[in-house]
């Protein structure tokens, strides 16, 4: 029996793709438990569920909750702080101080439990409702992911979390020296982690073996991950090709997409980020392997990385997805109607991509790049209630012919008025029912004004 009907709804399924997927004017989403127990037109629900809570959506979306493939929650602390752009001259500098030196090195287990809180209340907040999350932090081991984790289950977002292995020592330079002992610590937080959430078990936590980059790691580490990743049956995560391939080819005497298949890293449950300087020849490599790739334009446009060749991509037939790194706003209406403007702009042409296309990338393209397709990422019966309600502020009639331009041209986080993940109401009139967000932004801001202290900057 049902126990949730919302109803009256202009509801987008997006249960094939998102041009296809079905739309019902006047439509219903019952639940029941975590799950989606039937969809429908509104009469025909509310005669077959009477009685049943209800919450009437008149002149609202409802559609699935956005899941993006790749953030770094933590980031969050490194928001607004005054940076000395005059100490960064190269790709490198930007990596090693603003990356590494003034964020991760210095970060703490208190900063990852207070800036997870905050980013998933955002995220939540602004209609995403899974992250695949990539915890960096070499000198808050071991128990970061503990930290992270309690904040995850404190939120209600859903999460796919995993902890960097890396061979790089804080403070020294990545391209001077590297130790496996590090990417070995990293490896023991992926497994304590593994064994707390094992895979399958139901919940909205579950793993996802974090590899940092072919760049930062030998051989031994890459053949490693995969031997781990397979015996806890996880996926992996990892960044490919977000700096320039020269430096991979010198350290490793190939590219990041050659000895990662070599290694045996690469197949279908890799979500990789970036995926920006790669010849065609990479591209076929992480096609025929089957790869998923975490676009996150905004981050590589501000780190001047360049814009990662997804019109080939596609053309190749990969599975492409939206990251966002949470850089920037954790609003996941910038980071579509980025993507969505960007390919147009730097190729030159309008077609470049239509919305539904981006749509996908955040919705079932990133569902089936975290291996949860048949759970989340479409309106379905017996698939997870997550579940967002839009108020869409537009100036022109939002009807079945307009709701997918809605989303490129006015659509914003704020108009996500209520948002369920796994059954729960945990976004209610816009606010968070699950923690107090004036005291969850207090904190993460004491934990920044902690972080941006070590730096230098006086506050
Ligand atoms: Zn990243």
């Amino acid at each position: 029996m049902a126990e949730l009907l919302i109803k009256n709804a202009l509801v987008l399924t997006f249960d094939e793709n998102a041009l296809t997927g079905g739309m019902i004017a006047d439509g219903a989403v019952a639940i029941e438990g975590n799950r989606i127990a039937d969809i429908g037109d509104s009469a025909e629900l509310a005669a077959k569920y009477p009685g049943v809570k209800t919450i009437d959506a008149a002149g609202r979306i409802v559609m699935p909750g956005f899941i993006v493939t790749h953030t770094h929650m933590p980031y969050v602390l490194g928001h607004n702080m005054p940076v000395d752009f005059s100490q960064l001259h190269s790709f490198w500098d930007m990596l090693q101080k603003m990356g590494w030196e003034w964020l991760e090195d210095i970060t703490t287990q208190e900063g990852v439990y207070a800036a997870t809180r905050y980013a998933a209340t955002k995220l939540l907040k602004s209609g995403t409702t899974t992250v695949c999350e990539f915890v960096e932090g070499p000198n808050a081991l071991p128990g970061i992911l503990g930290a992270t984790a309690k904040a995850i289950e404190e939120t209600g977002i859903r999460a796919q979390v995993g902890f960097e292995v890396t061979e790089r020592i804080p403070g020294a330079h990545i391209l001077e020296k590297t130790s496996v002992a590090y990417a070995d610590r990293g490896f023991e937080e992926n497994i304590r982690f593994f064994e707390q959430y094992p895979s399958g078990n139901g919940g909205r936590i579950t793993g996802r073996l974090g590899l940092h980059t072919a760049f930062t790691n030998s051989r031994e580490t890459m053949k490693k991950a995969r031997e781990i990743a397979d015996r806890y049956h996880v996926g992996i995560q990892t960044h490919i090709a977000e700096i320039p391939r020269v430096f991979v080819v010198e350290k490793h005497g190939m590219s990041a997409p050659q000895i990662l298949e070599e290694t045996g890293v690469l197949g279908p449950d890799v979500v990789a980020a970036h995926c920006i300087d790669l010849t065609d020849e990479d591209v076929a490599i992480l096609a025929r392997n089957r790869v998923n790739v975490a676009h996150t334009p905004m981050t590589n446009s501000f780190g001047g990385n360049g814009v990662a060749r997804i019109p080939y991509m596609v053309e190749q037939g990969m599975n492409i997805t939206l990251g966002h790194d949470c850089f920037f706003t954790l609003d996941i209406s910038e980071y579509l109607r980025y993507a969505f403007l960007l390919h147009k702009a730097h190729n030159a042409n309008a077609g470049l991509f239509p919305i539904f296309q981006v749509l996908d990338w955040a919705l079932g393209n990133a569902a089936r790049a975290l291996g949860m397709d048949g759970e989340i990422g479409s309106l379905k019966v017996g698939k997870k209630a997550d579940i967002i309600i839009l108020n869409p502020d537009s100036p022109s009639p939002i009807a079945p012919c307009s709701a997918l331009s809605y989303f490129d041209m006015t659509f914003q986080g704020r108009h996500v008025e209520t948002v369920i993940v796994d059954g729960e109401i945990v976004i209610q009139d816009g606010h968070s029912t699950k923690v107090n967000e004036d005291e969850v932004k207090k904190a993460c801001q004491e934990e920044a004004k902690i972080l941006w202290r070590k730096t230098g900057v006086q506050i």
